[in-house]
């Protein structure tokens, strides 16, 4: 199948790649001499071949639509910006994290326990407010390993504080941050919800 080119970006490699009205990509290369397109190397060049038509194999594939990639700075940004926020966070700084939250960011704490669920950004800080009542000293998150792609950041990592009660909390996290423009989207912690449980819920289970 044919479409026409709309467009055009550059990969990592900074190649050049034709973006296709379908939704498709295609590297428009010029390689001598193994590919010649030295129109692909000015702008002039590319803007003279805009609409103009390419086989494109995805299509007769049937394959999903492309999407840029996102750059390695944005996404080393997001990198950086979430292991700031846990920080903001284990110390309980509300300021940060408000600031750090879309308007239509979300915390989704998983599980049944009588934490979990879903919190807008105005729970979030009453659920901030919560943590320094639950940790007067806070708590401790130490990074065991991050994993960055595009917009989403999973971190693995362990919280540790003394709670209110007496009792010792320790647990293990799998944190996965989606941002958007530098704002946090979503955050869903997994954990182990025993743990949340018997010390964060004083042992009581939702009905
Ligand atoms: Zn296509």
């Amino acid at each position: 199948m044919k479409s026409a080119i709309t467009g055009y970006h550059q990969d990592a490699e900074l190649d050049w790649v034709a973006e296709l009205a379908c939704g498709h990509f295609q590297h428009v290369r010029h390689n001598p001499p193994f590919a010649h397109r030295p129109w692909v190397t000015t702008p002039a060049g590319r803007e003279s071949r805009l609409g103009v038509e390419l086989e494109c194999k995805k299509c007769n594939l049937g394959a999903p639509a492309d999407q840029r990639g996102v750059p390695r700075a944005v996404v080393e940004g997001n990198r950086q910006r979430t292991l700031e926020l846990m920080q903001a966070i284990a110390r309980g700084d509300a300021n940060v994290i408000a600031e750090t939250c879309a308007e239509d960011g979300k915390l989704h704490v998983m599980g049944h326990t009588l934490i979990s669920g879903v919190y807008s950004k105005a729970q979030i800080r009453q659920f901030t407010d919560s943590i320094l009542n639950a940790f007067p000293e806070g708590l401790h998150y130490t990074i065991h390993a991050t994993t960055a792609e595009a917009d989403r950041v999973a971190v693995e990592a362990t919280g540790a504080g003394q709670h209110v009660s007496g009792k010792s909390y320790v647990n293990h996290y799998h944190c996965l941050f989606t941002w958007r423009d530098g704002k946090l989207l979503e955050l869903k912690e997994y954990m182990d919800t025993e743990v949340v449980t018997e010390v964060l819920c004083g042992d009581v289970r939702p009905i």
